[in-house]
């Protein structure tokens, strides 16, 4: 018989390693603590208004080749859109759209970005040589990025209206806070390295539906049993053996090999203090750090814009999107605050108060609208916070106890904390099981490096 597995934790990590195991045929069961699957790529039932929301609208990148191998395998890639163009607006109202022409990387965003309205021709020359200094400099050096930004002559207007602009919605966190190496792999991977490479995909339903109802079907159809609702309170070890897991309702699940994807603070919660405290791999968990994410939800009684999202420079937000008229004389706006840190302690009130404030200056139609409700959702724990030499702390998925391996966003995927390395991370957890079973396997599938790999990694999902 083969050996049975269960996988730990139904966000995109345990979702990803859950398919690629049974896509090859092993027996999986998925231990959920909630009541749905997605983890935070996720949506709630809004006790105002019984309407289930996104928790946050969630963007993918070209260069996310994983995760959109993923989502052709599970059968939702055709529930999303790519986005040809993005739009860069300004408080004085202007816009820059930004798309791709036909010249071959790093030049195919060169025109757009000579276009922009928001930067000098000085300072556009300043961060043209700040790129080229940053695609030479080794992947992974990681000193604190702030240092390197001054050391290469970027200005406070270029930091602001540039590496802040991206970085902040790529990594979660303001640009003083982060390292060399995901500032580097963000702008080289996503904007220089392919011409799709920064090209963003928005699922068109939300994502209760998309890693919800979608995945549900996929999953048994695929033969893996999914229990929701079934917390794991601890995970039992003895001779450097997961011996089984006890739930929270006080039962016992014993398998032959584990996944956990839960988050690494859970994680912690789980294990036995002296396994935690015996490898490094463990104990290091408690140096990450975490950044909290806010999203405003609002409803207005007419559109606002009829751009379909805008990044925003110069403002409290980074991105708006304009989900439209979802129910009748609803119009739905969500404005995306990451690295909301700063604004900790600020009373949901006054955070819709800034908002709409802020869109109401952006958007002259908001200023005439009606607001009809609002919602103010703040992730504390959004992701792990990629601080200089955060991967030190990051773990394999190849855990130091044989029959228990790791996924999820934080452990070490080369990857920041995204829908990407979560799928990075499940795919590799399945080829460090697969190892120690003696049959490896590559499971990950290439980066956007060259249209060739591009063509295997994303457009050739096994076909199933
Ligand atoms: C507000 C917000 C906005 C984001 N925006 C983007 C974006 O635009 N693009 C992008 O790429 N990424 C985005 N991210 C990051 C992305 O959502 C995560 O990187 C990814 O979803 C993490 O997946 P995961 O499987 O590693 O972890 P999780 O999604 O946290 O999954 C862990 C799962 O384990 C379950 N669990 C926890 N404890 C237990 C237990 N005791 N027993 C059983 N199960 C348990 C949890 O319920 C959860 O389902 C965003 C994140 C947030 C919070």
């Amino acid at each position: 018989m083969a050996d049975r597995i269960v996988v730990i934790g139904a966000g995109l990590a345990g979702l990803a390693a859950a398919a690629a195991l049974a896509e090859r045929g092993l027996p999986v069961t998925v231990l959920e603590a909630r009541g749905r699957l997605g983890g935070r790529a996720g949506s709630f039932t809004d006790a105002a208004s019984g309407q289930v929301l996104d928790a946050c609208q969630h963007v993918s990148m070209g260069c996310c080749t994983n995760f959109a191998h993923f989502c052709r395998t599970v059968g939702v890639a055709h529930l999303f859109q790519t986005q040809p163009r993005l739009y860069f607006m300004t408080p004085d109202h202007r816009v820059s759209p930004f798309a791709a022409d036909r010249l071959p990387a790093p030049f195919h965003l060169a025109r757009a970005f000579l276009r922009a309205h928001y930067l000098s021709l000085i300072e556009k020359s300043r961060v043209a040589w700040g790129l080229l200094q940053l695609r030479l400099t080794p992947h992974d050096a990681d000193p604190p990025f702030i240092d390197w930004l001054q050391r290469h002559r970027q200005t406070s207007r270029t930091i602001d209206r540039f590496w802040g602009v991206v970085l902040t919605s790529a990594l979660n966190e303001s640009p003083d806070r982060v390292g060399l190496r995901y500032a580097r792999k963000v702008f080289v991977d996503g904007f220089m390295s392919h011409p799709r490479g920064f090209e963003v995909s928005l699922p068109n339903v939300p994502l209760d539906r998309l890693y919800g109802q979608e995945l549900h079907s996929w999953l048994e159809q695929h033969a893996v049993h999914v229990l929701l609702n079934s917390a794991v309170r601890a995970i039992q070890v003895r001779d450097n053996r997961v011996q089984g897991l006890e739930l929270r309702d006080g039962a016992v699940i014993e398998a032959d090999w584990y996944v956990a994807t839960v988050p690494f603070s859970r994680l912690l919660d789980m294990l036995p203090l002296d396994v935690i405290d015996a490898f490094p791999a463990f104990a290091g968990l408690r140096q990450l750090e975490t950044s909290p994410i806010t999203s405003v939800h609002l409803w207005y009684d007419r559109p606002i814009t009829a751009l379909p999202h805008v990044v925003l420079v110069d403002c409290v937000g980074q991105w708006m999107f304009n989900r439209g008229e979802v129910t009748a004389g609803e119009h739905y706006v969500q404005v995306v605050v990451s690295a909301a840190r700063r604004f900790r302690g600020l009373g949901h009130d006054e955070f819709r108060r800034r908002i709409t404030e802020e869109l109401a200056r952006l958007f002259p139609p908001a200023a005439s609208a009606t607001l009809l409700r609002a919602r103010v959702v703040t992730e504390h724990a959004a992701t792990f916070s990629a601080v200089p030499g955060v991967d030190q702390w990051r773990p394999a998925q190849a855990s130091p106890i044989h029959n228990l391996l790791l996924a999820g966003d934080w452990t070490a995927t080369g990857w920041p904390a995204t829908m990407e390395g979560a799928v990075r991370s499940g795919y590799l957890a399945t080829e460090a099981l697969l190892a120690r079973q003696g049959k490896p396997e590559q499971v990950l599938r290439p980066d956007l490096g060259s249209p060739y790999l591009y063509r295997i990694a994303v457009e050739t999902a096994p076909s199933l």
